[in-house]
C-alpha cells in the first residue's frame, strides 16, 4: 500500500476518532471540497480553509485530515478551560478545509465557488467555522460572509480581529520568554542573539519588532531580499542568506518560514539553545526529530503551543460581547504559563517538550470527553 494511503487509514481508524467527514464535488462549479472537523469536545471545530491544486483526493484528504488534528491539539492548549473566556464560550475543538484544485482567478468564478463552498459550512450549523489559510484571503471571507456566519478572520471594520499576524508574533514572544527562563533563568531578551528565518515575513517582521524594543540581538534570513533589506534596516538586524541561517551562533533560532526545515540536515547545524517559531510542521519527522533536538541540549518549542497567538486572536471574534483585543491578548499572554507547565512537565518525566505538549493537549480533550458522557 502507497504511503499516503496508509496515512489516511490510520486516520481514519485512529482510536481518536474524527467527529464529521463533509465531501463535495460540484461538476458545475469545478469546485471540489472537503472538510474534516476533527473534534468538537471542546468547541466547535475551527480551521482555515486551504486552497491548493493537490494532484490526488487522497493527498488532498491526508493533508486535510493532519491539520485537521493539529488544530485540535493547537487550540486545545491555546484556550484553557480555566479562563473567564472559555467559561463563555471562546473554546473551540480541531477543523480544517481543503479546497482541491487551481485557486480560480476570474473573480465572478470565484465568488460562486466561494459562495457554494459556504452554504456548505452553513449547512453544518456552526460545527465548522473557517478563517483564512494559504490559497484564500481576507477577501474570500468577506464574500463567504454574506452566506454564513461561521466565518472568521474577517476585517476590524467589520468587528472582525484581522491580520492574526501580529497575534502570532506576540505569542512566540510569550512562548520563548517560558522558554528563556527555562534555560536562561531570565525572561528577558535584552542582549540575546535571535536568529528569525523569514524575517520579512508577516511573523517575522511583527516578531523582529518586538524582539527589537526588547533589546535583542537580531540575525535574519529571507528569500525576499528587498522586503528583508528593509525590515534589517528597522530593526538593526544582520541579515546572512538562507542557506547559512543553520550554523549562526545564537541564543534562539526562530523558523517563521517553511515546515520541515527541522531534519537530518540541519539539526546538526544548529547553534542554539533554543529553537522556537511560527512556522507550521517544523520537525520533519516530529518524534524522532525532537528526541534529537533534546539529546543535542536544544529546548524546541512546539509551533502548535507557541504559534497559538492567531487562532486565540481569531477565536475571541466569538465571545459574546464581541471581539476585543484587549480579552483576546490577555489570553495570548497566557502561552506563557501553559508554556511554564510543559518545561516542568517534561523535566520531571525526561520527555521532549513536544511530548509533553501532545499529552496535555489530548489528555484535555479526554478530559472534558468523559465529563461531557459523565454529566
Ligand atoms: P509569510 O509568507 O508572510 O512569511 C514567510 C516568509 O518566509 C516570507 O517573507 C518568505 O520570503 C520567507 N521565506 C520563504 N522561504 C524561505 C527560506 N528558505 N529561507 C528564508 N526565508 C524564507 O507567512 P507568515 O504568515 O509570516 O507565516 C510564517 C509561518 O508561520 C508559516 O509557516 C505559517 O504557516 C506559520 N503561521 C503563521 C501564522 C500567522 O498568523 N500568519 C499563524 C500560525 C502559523
Amino acid at each position: 500500500m502507497k504511503d499516503l494511503e496508509k496515512k489516511l487509514i490510520e486516520y481514519l481508524e485512529s482510536e481518536h476518532k474524527f467527529a464529521q467527514m463533509v465531501l463535495l464535488n460540484d461538476e458545475k462549479l469545478a469546485l471540489e471540497v472537503s472538510i474534516i472537523i476533527d473534534d468538537t469536545t471542546l468547541g466547535p471545530g475551527l480551521g482555515g480553509t486551504r486552497w491548493r491544486a493537490f494532484a490526488t483526493r487522497t493527498e488532498a484528504l491526508v493533508d486535510n485530515s493532519r491539520l485537521a488534528r493539529d488544530m485540535t491539539h493547537k487550540l486545545a492548549l491555546a484556550l484553557g478551560e480555566d479562563t473567564e473566556s472559555a467559561k463563555v464560550g471562546v473554546s473551540f475543538g480541531g477543523g480544517k478545509a481543503v479546497i482541491r484544485g487551481e485557486s480560480t482567478q476570474d473573480k465572478s468564478k470565484r465568488k460562486e465557488q466561494l459562495r457554494a463552498y459556504a452554504a456548505l459550512i452553513n449547512s453544518l450549523g456552526g460545527r465548522y467555522v473557517t478563517s483564512v489559510d494559504v490559497g484564500t484571503t481576507v477577501e474570500d471571507m468577506i464574500i463567504m460572509r454574506e452566506v454564513t456566519k461561521w466565518v472568521a478572520g474577517l476585517p476590524q471594520e467589520m468587528g472582525g480581529s484581522g491580520d492574526p499576524s501580529p497575534a502570532t508574533a506576540m505569542g512566540v514572544v510569550w512562548g520563548l520568554r517560558a522558554c528563556l527562563e527555562a534555560v536562561y533563568d531570565t525572561q528577558s531578551f535584552k542582549d540575546k542573539t535571535i536568529v528569525i528565518q523569514g524575517i520579512a515575513g508577516k511573523v517575522g517582521a511583527n516578531l523582529a519588532r518586538m524582539l527589537a524594543v526588547e533589546g535583542a540581538i537580531l540575525i535574519g534570513s529571507d528569500v525576499g531580499e528587498a522586503a528583508a533589506q528593509r525590515i534589517a534596516k528597522e530593526v538593526g538586524a544582520k541579515l546572512v542568506p538562507p542557506d547559512e541561517i543553520y550554523e549562526q551562533k545564537c541564543d534562539i533560532f526562530s523558523a517563521n518560514a517553511l515546515g520541515g526545515i527541522l531534519n537530518d540536515t540541519t539539526i546538526p547545524k544548529l547553534n542554539c539553545r533554543i529553537v522556537g517559531g511560527a512556522a507550521n510542521n517544523q520537525l520533519w519527522e516530529p518524534l524522532r526529530h525532537s528526541a534529537t533536538l533534546q539529546d543535542k541540549g536544544i529546548l524546541h518549542a512546539p509551533e502548535f503551543w507557541i504559534n497559538g497567538g492567531g487562532v486565540i486572536n481569531v477565536a475571541h471574534e466569538f465571545h459574546p460581547d464581541g471581539y476585543s483585543q484587549e480579552r483576546a491578548f490577555t489570553d495570548i499572554k497566557r502561552i506563557y504559563n501553559r508554556g511554564k507547565e510543559m518545561i516542568e512537565a517534561s523535566r520531571k518525566e525526561k520527555i521532549s517538550l513536544y511530548v509533553a505538549a501532545m499529552r496535555l493537549a489530548e489528555e484535555r480533550v479526554r478530559k472534558a470527553r468523559k465529563a461531557k458522557k459523565t454529566g
